[in-house]
Order: C-alpha cells, then structure tokens, then sequence
C-alpha cells in the first residue's frame, strides 16, 4: 500500500440506472416519456451563445424567482441546484452534522446512505413494514435529523400530509427534510407546511415531472434562515453551480402550467392501466403515487424477468436488497411503451 493510501477518502459510490446508447424501451430511470414544455426548446434554440463567455448569475435569481412566485413564497426561501442529488448533498453537508444518527427508512433511495458515508454522518434506517409503510413512531426517537422521499422510492407509496406533520410535531429539535421528487404524481406537497415549520425543507425536482433530467435542476423551499445556511454552503464550495442553459430552460418550464398539467394527467392515466394489467398478469405491487410501478410476481423471480426484458431491449430497474430482491421498478413510460411491455410480459409469464 502506498503511503498517501490511508489519507485518501474512499467512498462506496451511487450506481445510478444504466443509459444504454441504443434504442430501447427505458423504464429504468424514472425519467418522464414525453418531451419538456415547448417553450424549452424555443429558449434553448433561442439561446445567445455569446452569453456562455461569461459566468452564469451565482444567484440563479430569475429561476429563484420564477419559483418562488410559482410556489406563493418569498425569493429567499428558495435554493436551487444541479438536480435535487446536489440539493440533497448540500443539505446533507449543512444540517446534519449532529452526533447523534440521522434517520431514514431501510427501503429508500439509496443515495441517503452513500451521502451519509461520505461525509462521515451517523445513521440508522427504521424498517418500513411489511407493506413497505414507514412507521413514524420510528421517528420519535432522538436522532440528528430525518430525510424520507414521499412519495419513497423504489416503493412508490404516498404518505398524506398528516404523516409528514406528525413526523415534524415530534422533530421539532432537528432538520426534517422531504425529498419530493415524485409528488406530482401523487397528492398535497409538504410545501404548505414550510411556513409552519421552521425546520422543514422541500426538496423537488425538474427531473420527473417537468421532463428534464437531463437539465439538472432541483430546488429546495424553506424558511429563510435555512436557505441562508444552504447558499454559504454552496459558495464555499462552487458559487456556479447552475449553468445558463439551465438557468433559462428552467425558467420557461416553469412558466408553462397548463402543459406541465396535461403531462402529469397523460403519465398517471398510464400508470392506473399498467396497474390494472399488471394486476391481470399475476404481478402485486404497493399502490403507486408516483411515475414507476414496484412490482413483483407471483411465480416468476424479479431477476429473471428482468433479464429477460433486457434481452427484449426492454429496461426496468432491479435492485438487490434482501426484502426488495424480488421486486422490479417499473417506470411509467408512454402508453405505446407500456402496451409493448405488457404484451411481452403477457407472452413471457403463461
Ligand atoms: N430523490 C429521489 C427519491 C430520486 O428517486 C431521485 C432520482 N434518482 C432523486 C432524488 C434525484 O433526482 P435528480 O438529481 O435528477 O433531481
């Protein structure tokens, strides 16, 4: 071992969904099926390229400020990021450095514990029960803070703004951050509590709903003091985090309701098809709020199905995990694409 070995940080990393280069069928990612609101495309094509010589506003104001009146808040109870993986991290980085374990369910997105390890944060994972539910009197007990998505994935399950409040009545004390990447599938965001709770933070996304993962935009909505906290962070670390494109497409995504709108409505009218033919097909999933189905069968291991859908260049998401090794994440894609899907499942589970 060389000697610099030791100093070295060594991290076990996120291993995102694949994005293979071919033509397929891609259910595994959780992206959004359909193009980004129209006016996307005319700001990018629009777009002055001369403006790319200089340094993109630190601020992000006219995003911040976009959002801020989308949402009913001020400017400064809003953050913004390169997707709500970097938002995540720099909450994680700013608010949980108690010595006391944070808190997050044993089945959830599995960036909270690589973030955790990374930066040297103790944790404990309460197990969510057997219908995959989390239980909050898991969350009464002392800890450093609380992160959950709701809608969690892979699970897809919802739980109501009661849940969320109930949670932030017995946490009072620490950070409680709701990671709300798939709400707009699903119900009420917990941003009608921000101004209740000063220790909440929203976080959402322009990755699933408003189709553009691969703009990397994520926000955070919270009460002044903690956006505070957010920005120093993220100046002491890069003060350009949001790249111009960005910063313009980002801004007419918002602006475009109606179509936002439509979007949503096409993807959980799909959603409720596949459920009722995956339900025919001997597949048993929790009732999902959010753009992907989690699925399992009755008679046929996950693995095996998934493999088998990949051969047919049709891609879901499996992740291993001793109480989820049997399930697959199924992306809601375009209702031709969950027809082809179905009609291979069909064939393949007789
Ligand atoms: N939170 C959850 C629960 C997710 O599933 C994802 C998507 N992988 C993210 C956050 C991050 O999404 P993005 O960085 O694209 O905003």
């Amino acid at each position: 071992m060389k000697a610099f070995e030791k100093n070295i940080r060594k991290v076990e990393p996120y291993v995102p969904g694949e994005q293979p280069q071919h033509q397929v069928i891609k259910l595994n990612t959780n992206e959004n099926p359909y193009p980004p609101a129209p006016g996307v495309r005319d700001a990018l094509f629009g777009m002055d390229v001369d403006k790319f010589r200089k340094y993109p506003d630190p601020t992000a104001g006219d995003l911040v400020h976009t959002l801020a009146e989308y949402y009913g808040v001020d400017d400064s109870q809003v953050f913004v990021g390169v997707g709500s993986d970097d938002v995540l991290a720099m909450c994680f980085l700013t608010f949980f450095n108690s010595e006391k374990p944070i808190l997050f369910p044993d089945i959830t997105y599995s960036f909270y514990k690589v973030w955790a390890n990374l930066f040297r944060i103790p944790y404990e994972c309460p197990q969510v029960d057997e219908a995959f539910h989390m239980v909050k009197e898991d969350y009464y007990k002392e800890n450093g803070g609380i992160i959950f998505p709701n809608p969690n994935a892979p699970t897809s399950i919802y739980e109501d703004l009661d849940f969320v409040e109930d949670i932030l009545k017995h946490n009072r004390e620490v950070i409680v951050i709701v990671d709300e990447a798939y709400v707009d599938f699903a119900g009420a965001s917990a941003m009608e509590l921000v101004n209740k709770y000063d220790n909440l933070i929203v976080v959402q996304t322009f990755s699933k709903a408003r189709s553009m993962a691969g703009m990397r935009i994520g926000y955070a909505i919270a009460n002044p003091e903690l956006i505070k906290y957010l920005n120093d962070a993220k100046y002491a670390f890069n003060s350009y985090t949001m790249n111009q494109a960005a910063l313009v497409c980002g801004v007419e995504a918002v602006k475009d309701k109606t179509y936002f709108e439509e979007q949503v409505q096409k993807i959980v009218e799909t959603r409720e098809w596949t459920k009722k033919e995956l339900t025919k097909l001997g597949f048993s999933f929790p009732d999902s709020k959010s753009n992907f189905i989690f699925a399992t069968h009755e008679r046929y291991a996950a693995k095996e199905l998934f493999e088998a859908l990949k051969k047919a260049d049709i891609y879901v998401r499996y992740l291993s995990g001793e109480r989820i090794k049997n399930y697959l994440r199924i992306t809601i894609g375009t209702m031709e694409e969950m027809q082809q899907l179905i009609a291979f499942l069909q064939a393949y589970c007789k």
